[in-house]
């Protein structure tokens, strides 16, 4: 089975080791390089990136997880997830770094003040229903590059979901939703690269 692991250092972990688990996954929540073994797969959730980044520094899992997404370990970042693993972050906090891999471009709190935090469906590609995604805070998706897929679009057209080969990033929260699709998605994902 895909033993799928959850950054488990701020942020909604345990909506994602509950989603994980009912689409079938064994899951480990990580917060020691050791948690890191063994993993076919790991989530990356929301919350504040930010800090996200100060505390992978603190418990030595920064190094350590950077060299298994350069390996391949496929990966998913929802929301500050997704904005450790974009290429390039717009509206940085000072003295912030991200891990990379993704190669998208992707402003952190896009949405401003007024659409803090949204909740609407969208069209995924690879899913065949629309899809509740919960959007706190947001990143958007500015630019995404060469061989990069566009999973799903807002109505405006911004870009909030994407794939390039083993990593996925989504601006929303899936997991706040109890539409398991896309965590089934990258189960999906992970399996793959199993048999890959
Ligand atoms: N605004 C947060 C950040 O910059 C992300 C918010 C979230 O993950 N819901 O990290």
């Amino acid at each position: 089975s895909a033993r799928i692991g959850v950054l488990a250092l701020q942020g909604g972990v345990s909506e994602h080791i509950e989603a994980l688990t009912r689409v079938g996954a064994e899951v480990v929540a990580v917060r020691t390089p050791e948690h890191l073994h063994g993993l076919d797969g790991i989530v990356l959730p929301g919350g504040e990136s930010s800090v996200l980044d100060k505390l992978l520094r603190m418990f030595e899992l920064r190094d350590p997880l950077t060299a298994l997404l350069r390996g391949g370990l496929p990966a998913y970042g929802t929301c500050a997830g997704l904005i450790l693993l974009a290429d390039t972050v717009l509206d940085l906090a000072p003295g912030q770094q991200g891990l990379g891999g993704l190669p998208v471009t992707v402003r952190r709190n896009a949405f401003g003040s007024q659409a803090h935090s949204f909740e609407t469906e969208l069209a995924f590609a690879g899913i065949d229903h629309p899809v509740r995604a919960t959007f706190i805070r947001a990143p958007l998706i500015t630019e995404v590059g060469e061989g990069t897929d566009v999973l799903a679009r807002l109505a405006d057209g911004g870009v909030v979901a994407t794939r390039y080969r083993n990593l996925l990033g989504t601006s929303f929260h899936p997991e706040l939703t109890g539409d398991d699709s896309v965590h089934e998605y990258f189960v999906e994902m992970v399996r793959a690269a199993q048999n890959g």
